[in-house]
């Protein structure tokens, strides 16, 4: 059935996501690049008229108008007729219909935890599968396939751009691979060649899930251009950076792995293997927590719950009044704000974006903010603002369909003036 869908998307030729081993001509590529650019110009500034983007563009009106006619045919856009009466013709607006295509979010976290959302071009969920837990490498790219193809008969009239994964760890890009999972204790994983195998045809772009999440921040909560810290406290403890607009990553790599950034020397093992890493003084801190008090000490809450989950309970706690849990909570918030004054005295950054449950309980963030401001040099220039992530425990899931859009729009300046060149300086499209 799903086959079956995924043929009949065919019939979009000329914006549908091809696999990279499809031959077009020059002219094609540049008419595909011509049409990824109007229309993620259209989704970013809606009600631009066709000579707003033959500017914009520095394309012909003609060029323009076969742009904006496939689009239209496409049922991507909509134009419709302006208010305005008076001598002349009146430009015509031009909006994206954000229900005509979506991406596919995947994300494997570090406990396991598999989410699988669609997410259209504005970056609104439209689509969710139940959430699973993996429990083995082995099974991991079959039950990923399964939550894709559990999700596409619910979207027949929707064309879908790609997939993008979200894993944890050291993850290679290029050949969709988990490189190193310390918490998942997982080496070698080869997700995108077996996911491949159970969903073909579709494009697939793969991150860490900490750098998946600071995407979706980027393209739906920050202001363009700023310099963020996206720091991320789930089932384990990473960090990226994003500088002047452009998250910082390599091919290979994971995010700002702070959560194995040493505080303590002789502090307990991490799963890493070495002794006082931020991210195995605080679950020393919980663990400890949960030995000595009695008040949430309930099945929910053994030491083999997830960690996220004893998050959840611990702030349910602590807003509930008992001191105990809440000087927890500000202890996590003390530990945290060590690693992130650490990297901010580095690098200087506009904000601190925290994704975290604990974020749920005010001191949290109130705690990182006073480090912040106490101990940062940025204190001396523009102290960064701390602020929660915008979509919360959503974040890596829509910031893996953010990898599919962000392939798929292939706004790249670069690409585009390499095709111009090649087609011997011909820019008009046509
Ligand atoms: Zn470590």
């Amino acid at each position: 059935m799903a086959k079956n869908m995924l043929s009949a998307r065919t019939n979009m030729p000329s914006l549908r996501a091809r696999p990279q081993h499809a031959r077009r001509s020059g002219n094609q590529i540049l008419r595909d690049v011509n049409l990824r650019r109007a229309l993620k110009l259209i989704v970013d500034h809606p009600g631009l008229s066709r000579a707003d983007i033959s500017r914009l563009l520095g394309l012909s009106r003609s060029a323009v108008s076969s742009i904006v006619e496939l689009l239209l045919d496409a049922g991507l856009i909509d134009e419709t007729l302006p208010n305005i009466t008076g001598p002349g013709r009146p430009p015509r607006p031009l909006r994206a219909r954000p229900l005509s295509s979506a991406a596919i979010g995947v994300l494997l976290d570090d406990s396991g935890f598999a989410s699988v959302a669609a997410v259209d071009m504005l970056g609104s969920v439209v689509r969710k599968a139940p959430p699973r837990i993996v429990e083995s490498p082995q099974e991991a790219p079959r039950m990923l396939a399964e939550g894709v193809l559990s999700i596409l008969p619910e979207l027949d009239n929707v064309r879908i751009v790609g997939i993008g994964i979200a894993l944890p760890g050291v993850i290679d890009r290029r050949l969709g691979a988990i490189r190193f999972s310390a918490r998942l204790g997982w080496t070698g994983v080869p997700i995108v060649t077996e996911l491949r195998k159970r969903v073909p045809d579709m494009s697939i772009r793969v991150d860490n899930a900490t750098n998946a999440a600071a995407l979706a921040e980027q393209w739906l909560g920050a202001q363009a251009g700023q310099s963020i810290l996206y720091f991320r406290i789930t089932s384990a403890i990473g960090a990226a950076l994003v500088l002047d607009g452009n998250l910082v990553r390599r091919a290979v790599s994971g995010a700002l792995e702070v959560g194995h950034m040493v505080l303590d020397p002789s502090g307990p093992q991490c799963g890493c293997g070495r002794f006082g890493c931020l991210e195995a003084l605080i679950e020393d801190e919980l663990a400890r927590y949960l030995r000595h008090s009695r008040t949430p000490c309930t099945n929910r809450d053994s030491e083999s719950t997830p960690i996220c989950d004893r998050y959840t309970r611990l702030v349910e706690v602590a807003n509930a009044g008992d001191e105990a849990a809440l000087q927890v909570v500000r202890n996590i918030a003390e530990l945290s704000s060590q690693a992130i004054v650490n990297v901010i005295n580095m690098i200087h950054v506009d904000e601190i974006v925290v994704e975290s449950q604990l974020a749920a309980c005010g001191a949290f963030l109130e705690t990182i903010s006073q480090a912040v401001s106490a101990r940062s040099l940025s204190r001396w220039t523009s102290c960064p603002v701390v602020r929660p992530s915008t979509l919360g425990g959503m974040s890596a899931t829509v910031g893996a369909a953010y990898l599919a859009w962000d392939a798929f729009w292939g706004v790249d300046e670069g690409l585009g003036r390499a095709l111009y060149a090649m087609l011997g300086g011909n820019e008009s499209g046509e």
